[in-house]
């Protein structure tokens, strides 16, 4: 009984200083650590819902926001190629265009604007912007600061240009760009954009349209209405989380964008990559395993 409780208490012991020098351990490397964790990490989250009535963001449907809790998979697994050829299907679809050159970009209207400025344009070349409210103003500024000689067409926030004016200042500044906004959310306008693609064409002028604001809640038909680069965003009309942004060039644009003397000044939003990434361009591509390959045609 004796002998039994000896090496009871020897065992218990052994297993305290055991946790002592365990303790010591701990207490070393916790002791780098000088900021205490933020409370609010420590507790759940917590967003109350609410209505949005905006242009966006706007609320998702519980379906959607189910799709949010799935796994996250490698971003050159199989299936997670196979998800992006079926959003690039998704994007042909709400465009209503056969374009091959259709991805999604990571970031919020914002990158999907630069990504086409930044893409199609060199420093030095002529754009026209048509600017009644702010997302012209944000383009113009936007081809400004990356070297292109920019020409506004200005009215009051919510003026409409006719076909005629376009064409005059095409003609004029002979851009090798236009933009125009489809839904221009700062002012309430939704501005038609019928023939004006085929002006473009006339005049070798690339027709940018954005419908961040508007895809999805008023009708746009890319080949149809011969838009060259359209772009939206996922928070407004179309009901998504924000954080990506539909984009897509037709192959007039795509002659523009790889055939240029200078690299585009972004490296993350250049079209090489990404087209390659998203198995657009045709190529097996650097880090795309060879099954990639057969999801490279795209039509519908
Ligand atoms: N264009 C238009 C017409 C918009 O309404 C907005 C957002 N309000 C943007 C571009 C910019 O999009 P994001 O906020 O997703 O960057």
């Amino acid at each position: 009984m004796q002998r039994a409780l000896f090496s009871r208490s020897a065992l218990l012991a052994q297993q305290t200083a055991k946790n002592a020098l365990l303790l010591q351990r701990l207490d070393r490397s916790m002791s780098s650590v000088t900021i205490p964790p933020p409370a609010c990490m420590l507790r759940p989250l917590e967003v109350p819902l609410r209505y949005l009535f905006g242009p966006g963001p706007s609320n998702v449907p519980p379906r959607i926001l189910a799709v949010g809790a799935k796994p996250i998979i490698g971003h050159m697994h199989q299936e997670m190629f196979e998800i992006m050829n079926d959003i690039k299907r998704g994007i042909q679809y709400a465009f209503q265009t056969e374009n091959n050159m259709t991805i999604s970009m990571s970031g919020s209207g914002h990158a999907a604007m630069e990504c086409a400025v930044f893409n199609v344009v060199e420093p030095g070349e002529s754009v026209l912007v048509a600017i009644n409210g702010i997302w012209g103003e944000r383009v113009a500024e936007i081809a400004e600061r990356m070297g292109a000689n920019v020409h506004r067409m200005v009215k009051t926030p919510g003026g409409y240009f006719s076909n005629k004016e376009i064409e005059q200042a095409i003609a004029k500044h002979k851009p090798v760009l236009f933009f125009l906004t489809h839904g221009e959310s700062s002012a309430g306008l939704c501005h038609p954009v019928d023939g004006i693609g085929d002006i473009c064409r006339k005049h070798n002028c690339l027709f940018l349209v954005d419908t961040v604001a508007s895809l999805g809640a008023a009708p746009i038909f890319m080949d149809k209405q011969n838009i060259d680069i359209l772009y939206t965003g996922s928070q407004k009309a179309l009901n998504a989380p924000p954080g990506t942004a539909p984009i897509s060039f037709n192959d007039r644009a795509c002659h523009k964008m790889f055939n240029r003397k200078t690299k585009p000044v972004s490296y993350l939003l250049d079209m090489t990559h990404l087209s390659n990434y998203w198995g657009c361009d045709g190529k097996p591509g650097q880090s795309i395993p060879p099954h990639r390959s057969r999801c490279l045609d795209s039509s519908p």
